[in-house]
């Protein structure tokens, strides 16, 4: 395991910043659209030692799709795997990650996979709690444990503007409802997608999620257990079968590390044995990850030598 410097964040963050130019910020969430494409950062937690990042590290994003890791992992606890299974697959698509059309040609409706829309949202209909807000809390919960901040919160903005205009995300759990994954209110559950979507962390805080994952669940300051080691272990094999959609096996020959990117432009990664780096900036390419954040784990992974495979 090579070592990392905070210089090889900054010169690499330095040497693919022109990238942002290639990308489009998403403005499908029209809240997202007001994200200023110039803005990057990046961080790594390392289970040895201090935090390290470059760029506008302070700078406080939502998490987006990065979100589906944590709410599978709060399902698998809750649930267990066959429960959990039963309402969605372990296979990639293929599909751009907000697609209906593995829906219905697919029998019975069963998403493919917890990294796209649909099933994500089956995922998130599982989660304990008599009413959306208390589901929240349960993800919102999870996600300080991880960070180790009481603090964390959603950007209520975002969650206000992605729940007003999530017609396909709706589509998609009425779909399912049809056929019998989805149960309960999708008014409800659209709530809880669009605020666990919209949890709102900067760099520093979402590389200590992934340093959790590169220990095991553990955590990585106390080597506490948060989350059990098998749970983490499905979370990151999803991570690199489906975690960048449909260029996931692209980035698994390109980059090979586990990865989970979000529609705000930031992206999770593990490194083995390593740690937990974290990288956003919101220009998107076409399959809606971070041009940024691609072209910067590439680069710094293809140096260091960091895929698993
Ligand atoms: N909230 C976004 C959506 O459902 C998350 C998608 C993403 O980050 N790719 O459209």
């Amino acid at each position: 395991m090579t070592e990392i410097l905070e210089k090889d964040l900054h010169h690499w963050l330095e040497h693919v910043r022109i990238y942002a130019n290639n990308g489009k910020v998403a403005d499908y969430i029209p809240a997202l659209a007001n994200q200023q494409p110039e803005i990057n950062a990046v961080a790594y937690f390392p289970l040895e030692g201090d935090v390290i990042h470059a760029g506008q590290s302070e700078y406080s994003f939502t998490i987006q799709s990065i979100s589906k890791v944590i709410t599978l992992a709060l399902a698998l606890v809750q649930h267990g795997e066959n429960a959990v299974f039963n309402r969605v697959g372990k296979e990639p698509s293929s599909d751009p990650f907000y697609s209906i059309a593995k829906l219905e040609v697919e029998s019975p409706g069963k998403p493919f996979n917890p990294m796209i829309n649909a099933g994500a949202l089956a995922v998130t209909n599982m989660i304990r709690g008599r009413n959306s807000e208390e589901m929240v809390e349960e993800v919102l919960q999870l996600v300080r444990l991880l960070t180790n901040d009481e603090e964390v919160y959603y950007d209520e903005e975002v969650a206000k503007s992605e729940f007003e205009t999530a017609f396909l995300n709706r589509s998609l759990a009425y779909f399912m409802k049809q056929n019998g994954i989805i149960t309960g209110s999708v008014e409800e559950l659209i709530d809880v997608y669009t605020k666990q979507c919209a949890i709102s962390l900067n760099v520093k805080q979402l590389a200590r999620i992934g340093a959790v994952f590169a220990n095991d669940g553990r955590d990585p300051d106390t080597n506490n257990p948060l989350i059990p080691s098998h749970v983490a272990r499905i979370c990151k094999t999803f991570m690199v079968t489906c975690g960048m959609y449909n260029a996931s096996g692209t980035f698994a020959i390109e980059v090979g590390i586990p990865a989970k990117s979000g529609v705000s432009g930031a992206i999770m990664s593990i490194i083995k044995g390593g740690g937990g780096l974290a990288v956003f900036g919101p220009s998107l390419d076409e399959r809606g990850n971070s041009v940024v954040g691609m072209q910067f784990l590439q680069k710094l992974a293809q140096e260091k030598r960091w895929s698993i495979f």
